[in-house]
């Protein structure tokens, strides 16, 4: 009976996490998702609670670990910069990685708690899930946490590269197949633990070629692995909703990722095999070095002024906005703007920001109305008729580089074609570059006004300016 019950407890709280899913994919039902991840997963921990068995010292070490790892997160997730979530979801995805290592491991040396046979006589099925678990839970783990030191600038985002690199990265792969079979046909507890050495050193491998502006595509790639990994725990501790929810965690991931390397232009492929993010050396010289070139610099009164007499204006916002969490009194001078006839709209670049989705949150926190709010290819064609469009914070995302030079980090990428209005407001404190490290051609072009400040404080001087 208890079992029953569990069984349709899990396929409840499986319902609600496809539910979830769903109510994620826009902006007006994500409230409604999230509730129904929250009480999906309420769910799956009392079923799982409630399982036979479950008691004594068991339940308490886990309602201890649940209170400390939840104590734990909810500090971090306070006091967590929302710019910086991107390094923090690589920093959970490596502790998923490293559970499954170690759920592997328990299965490994007591495989009678998991009833899966005795030491040295392991059911072959088992060893091929549990190998599996180990290895891709230890790729995810290592390159985890090379992906969160480049995000967090620990170490530099340029793509590591070497000579006969992906050669490498093949014949470890193959080895580690290899390697597995000859661990299921022996049991071997050497062969565990080198599974475990050579998958760290994949998962290292594989992470550092890629820098620049193809970390979006990893962090969703790490987030598919950390749901394979889970749904190899689920395997080996025998637990349906564990393989149904990372089942549901790598797909999505996986689906992620495409979207994001069709936002970037890329073939999964090529950013798998690396090695394309910025070449430091061209960076530096098209970032910092050369003569200074003239820039026409203008004032927040300037560009009250020409907005006010605007009829259409595009806003692009980008990472400087989520730094100087501008959205709000940007929203104030949108609805200002508005008062005086103009025509507003907001272009979202699939990847603006750090971390997919990263601008619409904003946006939707400060209640700018959905239905201003437009995709790349949905508004590009929009910016001709344009008279202002209002860069805030953005800058790779309109780099025309993109287009054209071949060398470039980001060539390929397609990007908001914001030359083609009228007039171009750029608001960001200096002229470096961004993430990408690629200088942009437009700063110096004629129907350019460079507004130098902080995204804030300029708008917020624009929105006094329209007071007036
Ligand atoms: P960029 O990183 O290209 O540019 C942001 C600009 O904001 C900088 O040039 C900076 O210039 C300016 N800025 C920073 N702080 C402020 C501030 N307080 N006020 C005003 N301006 C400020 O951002 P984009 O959004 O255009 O592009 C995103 C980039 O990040 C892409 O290369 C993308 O690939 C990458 N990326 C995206 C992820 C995602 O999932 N979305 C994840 C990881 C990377 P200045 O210093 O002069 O002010």
């Amino acid at each position: 009976m208890a079992h029953t019950l569990s069984t349709l407890a899990y396929l409840v709280a499986s319902v609600l996490f496809i539910l979830a899913l769903r109510g994620l994919s826009h902006p007006e039902t994500s409230r409604r998702g999230n509730l129904y991840g929250m009480v999906g997963m309420g769910l799956a921990i009392v079923a799982t609670l409630a399982q036979p068995g479950m008691g004594g010292g068991g339940l308490a070490l886990i309602l201890a670990g649940i209170v400390l790892g939840g104590g734990i997160g909810t500090a971090l997730a306070n006091r967590i910069q929302m710019t910086a979530l991107p390094q923090l979801v690589a920093a959970f995805h490596s502790l998923v990685g490293l559970a499954a290592v170690f759920v592997a491991a328990a299965a490994f040396y007591n495989p009678e708690s998991f009833g899966i046979g005795v030491p040295g006589d392991i059911k072959a099925g088992s060893l091929v899930e549990m190998s599996l678990g180990l290895a891709i839970g230890a790729i995810t783990f290592s390159g985890s946490l090379i992906a969160f030191a480049k995000l967090q600038a620990l170490m530099s985002g340029a793509p590591i590269t070497f000579r006969g690199q992906h050669w490498l990265n093949l014949a470890l792969g193959i080895l580690l197949l290899v390697l597995v079979i000859a661990f299921v046909a022996t049991g071997s507890g050497v062969l565990f633990w080198v599974i475990a050495l050579l998958a760290l050193g994949l998962g290292f491998l594989l992470i550092i070629p890629i820098g620049g502006a193809d970390m979006p595509v990893v962090v969703s790639m790490l987030n598919s692995y950390s749901g394979w990994a889970a749904a190899g725990i689920g395997f080996t501790v025998g637990n349906l909703l564990l393989i149904v929810t990372g089942a549901l965690v790598g797909a999505s991931g996986a689906i992620l990722s495409y979207i994001m390397c069709k936002g970037m232009n890329r073939s999964i492929v090529n950013v798998l095999l690396g090695g394309f993010g910025s070449d430091p050396a061209a960076a530096q010289a098209a970032g910092g070095g050369g003569p200074a070139r003239p820039v026409k610099a203008g004032s927040p009164e300037d560009a009250a002024y020409l907005m006010k007499n605007a009829g259409k204006i595009i806003i692009v916002p980008g990472y400087g906005m989520a730094v100087a969490q501008a959205q709000q009194v940007l929203r104030e001078m949108a609805d200002l703007l508005k008062k005086e006839g103009v025509e507003v709209s907001y272009a979202i670049h699939p990847v603006a920001g750090r971390m997919p989705g990263h601008m619409n949150v904003l946006l939707a926190e400060a209640n700018v109305p959905y239905d201003e709010v437009h995709e790349l290819e949905e508004i590009n064609p929009e910016f001709a008729e344009a008279d202002v469009a209002y860069v805030i914070g953005a800058n790779d995302v309109t780099n025309p580089a993109a287009k054209t030079d071949k060398s470039s980090a980001i060539y390929g990428m397609p990007i908001l074609d914001v030359e083609r209005a009228k007039t171009v407001f750029f608001v960001k404190r200096g002229m470096s570059s961004g993430y990408a490290g690629v200088e942009n051609e437009l700063f110096f072009r004629d129907n350019t006004m460079m507004l130098f400040g902080d995204a804030k404080k300029v708008t917020q001087q624009i929105v006094q300016a329209l007071q007036k």
